[in-house]
């Protein structure tokens, strides 16, 4: 029995019938589960339209009423953190307490945004001139959108609407039709937490609703999160659309390990960081460079941590990696595995012989030693359980490796040498970068974005950028004579 899943407009469930559908399955059984709307040419109009509508009393609400808003939506968060989470493991696969880690960190992002009084604050500056003061004010734009993948159906969403609610906008969300459910939990968490209706929506589909949005003139900006073809394109239609965009697109992130870095933990690290969620995370460690005779040492020290991986659905206890998103992404990443080999990799793991599930969308962790920057395994997003090695003979030759990439999204340097690490973080070309942390994901009163291909704009997402992003700003210059000056009387002593 599948459920229907459709679209929130207007505080409630769309109940106009669905002229086109998409299936949702639990990857980790490859059941279909339910059937997803996919939002009509019309469905975008009426979503627009409430969310107009709404924009302007939520814009002129007090900042102290929208941020009792905000905290009462993260209390009711915080508590009901499992329910979310387990909704993302039935959709997307990932274990549950990978799961609840995403919905802690779009937590973050509610929480940061509970501060908007004072994140929206201008700058004064008296006496300018005689008379004369300046200052400058932040206003909400209006009608945003936010289009997201399907790795993080909570988080991401939540890195774009904390924030752009808190700074009086109404927002429409756009979620991947992959994993749906979470959206829709969102946005009656969001009713239930005092957020007037109109003011967060979600438009269920692919690229009608897309192309929707980017076209309609009451939408004044568009967040958007995914693959980098699909990131072009939105940043190129929404700005020639006459739209503010921030478009974060995909990664291949390295990560560079130095001769004198502790190999143990470096292992550890790459394990977690290349093969967690299945390595369906923008941020994942896809390259691991070894710089000088740390290779031979790194290489056996991950592959004997493979086998140890629990391999199966998410929602079981014990369970390490879950499932790929589709069978179609599986078997396009098992394909890299025979690509790899083809163009002279070694093969040192290779998952499709891990036991595992049946029905899922499994594919065991694959090592792949000897990469070089020719092969495809190396240059495409692979996006799955495949971690690469490259060796390289010296730092200068690792770090002209990583800057040579066209995606720039994260990477990280594994080392004891302080120098190193210094002149890593000043001369790698990358938006974010761990050093002996894997995943460098910026806490939410910073920033998150990559460089080159991973972004286009020039607005990173959430933490200070975003509250920028989701308002514009004014300057106000304001004379207002000496009262005592006055032709009418006002009891101040008169100076002339
Ligand atoms: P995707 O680009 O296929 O889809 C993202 C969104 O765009 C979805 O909502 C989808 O419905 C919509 N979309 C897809 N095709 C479209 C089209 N032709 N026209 C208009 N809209 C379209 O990405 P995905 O597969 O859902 O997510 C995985 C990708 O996202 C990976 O490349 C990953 O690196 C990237 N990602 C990047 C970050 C980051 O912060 N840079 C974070 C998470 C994911």
């Amino acid at each position: 029995m599948t459920s229907s899943i459709g679209h929130w407009i207007d505080g409630r469930l769309d109940d106009a019938p669905a002229a086109r559908t998409s299936p949702v399955y639990n990857p980790a059984t490859g059941v279909q589960t339910a059937e997803v709307a996919l939002a009509t040419p019309d469905s975008v109009v009426r979503a627009v339209a409430s969310a107009r509508a709404a924009a302007p009393l939520w814009g002129r609400t007090p900042l102290s009423r929208r941020a009792a808003v905000l905290f009462e939506f993260r209390e009711l968060l915080h508590a009901r953190a499992d329910e979310l989470a387990a909704i993302v493991t039935a959709e997307h696969g990932k274990v549950l307490a990978d799961a609840a880690g995403e919905v802690a960190r779009g937590l973050e992002n509610v929480e940061y945004a509970t501060g908007v009084p004072h994140l929206m604050k201008g700058g004064y500056s008296e006496q300018a001139s005689t008379g004369v003061d300046v200052y400058s004010i932040r206003q909400p734009l209006g009608v945003v959108a936010g289009i997201t993948p399907f790795n993080f159906p909570a988080m991401v969403p939540l890195w774009m609407c904390a924030n752009a609610i808190a700074c009086g906008n109404a927002f429409i969300l756009k979620p991947s039709e992959k994993d749906p459910s979470a959206s829709l939990w969102l946005a009656r968490l969001w009713q239930e937490a005092g957020l007037p209706d109109g003011v967060f929506a979600v438009l269920q589909g692919d690229k009608v609703a897309v192309d929707g949005l980017l076209e309609h003139p009451d939408v004044s900006a568009v967040s958007f999160v995914g693959s980098t073809p699909i990131a072009r394109y939105i940043y190129e239609r929404g700005t020639a659309a006459g739209k503010r965009v921030q478009a974060l697109g995909g990664a291949k992130n390295h990560m560079v390990v130095l001769p004198d870095a502790d190999v143990e933990m470096a292992a550890d690290a790459a394990v977690s960081a290349g093969y967690g969620a299945a390595g369906e995370r923008c941020m994942a460690i896809s390259v691991v460079i070894t710089v000088g005779d740390v290779g031979d040492d790194l290489v056996a020290a991950i592959a004997r941590r493979l086998p140890a991986i629990a391999v199966g659905d998410g929602a079981q206890p014990g369970v390490e990696m879950g499932p790929l998103i589709t069978a179609e992404h599986r078997d396009r990443v098992a394909g890299y595995i025979d690509q790899g080999a083809e163009a002279g990799a070694r093969v040192v793991v290779d998952g499709r012989l891990t036991p595992m599930p049946a029905g899922g969308f499994f594919l065991g962790p694959t090592l792949l030693d000897g990469v070089t920057p020719e092969m495809t395994v190396y240059r495409d997003e692979i996006f799955g359980p495949v971690l690469g090695v490259m060796r390289c003979a010296t730092f200068d030759e690792a770090l002209a490796v990583v800057n040579a990439n066209p995606y720039a999204n994260g990477t990280a340097l594994f080392t004891r040498d302080g120098g190193a690490a210094r002149r890593f973080q000043s001369e790698v070309e990358v938006g974010m970068v761990g050093i002996n942390v894997p995943i460098p994901v910026p806490v939410a009163y910073y920033s998150f974005g990559g460089w080159k291909a991973s972004l286009f704009g020039d607005s990173h997402m959430y933490g200070p950028e975003g509250v920028n992003f989701y308002t514009r700003g004014k300057v106000v210059t304001s004379r207002w004579p000496d009262p005592a000056t006055s032709a009418v009387d006002l009891g101040f002593p008169r100076t002339r």
